[in-house]
């Protein structure tokens, strides 16, 4: 694959990905992209987003939580582009960031950038999620955000 090709999570070309235990506290998380949809636990109390699920709210130790979709947009925090091989895995260079989800500035997730060249990632990047599917797991990953009617190469020369 060339920097310029644009990957598409299609059956054929994913990498090989440990994938998550699935329990009852994660299972809406790692499954809610069948939906195509972002899902984290919430508090029912005082509507904080819970990330990682734990079985409480750690910010009013509420134990009500439930889990809710977010919107899947989110941008990048912070990244690294990783060009050694630790482990199985996508295709060498690729993005591992931290992205901060639009609806809460401390609900923070660890993934790859997707969907463009990595030299082309950017710290405070808009992107959007987009889920990688194994078995019973949907694991989200992030691209550039593109609003609707944009081209990503419209919204590439934007930026
Ligand atoms: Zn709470």
């Amino acid at each position: 694959m060339s920097d310029t090709d644009v990957p598409e999570v299609e059956e054929t070309d994913k990498p090989f990905r440990i994938l998550p235990r699935i329990d009852d506290l994660n299972r809406a998380f790692w499954t809610g992209g069948e939906r195509g949809e972002l899902v984290f636990l919430r508090c029912q109390s005082c509507g904080y987003f819970v990330h990682p699920p734990v079985p409480f709210c750690p910010s009013c130790e509420g134990r009500e939580l439930a889990p809710e979709p977010v919107s899947g947009r989110a941008t990048v925090h912070t990244f690294t582009i990783n060009h050694q091989p630790w482990m199985p895995g996508p295709e060498l260079p690729y993005v591992v960031a931290i992205v901060e989800i639009a609806e809460q500035a401390d609900l923070r997730l660890t993934t790859n950038i997707v969907g463009c060249p990595p030299g082309d990632v950017e710290i405070g990047m808009a992107v959007q999620v987009v889920f990688e599917h194994y078995d019973d797991v949907w694991i989200p990953l992030f691209e550039p955000f593109v609003a609707a009617g944009e081209s990503v190469d419209a919204a590439r020369d934007a930026s």
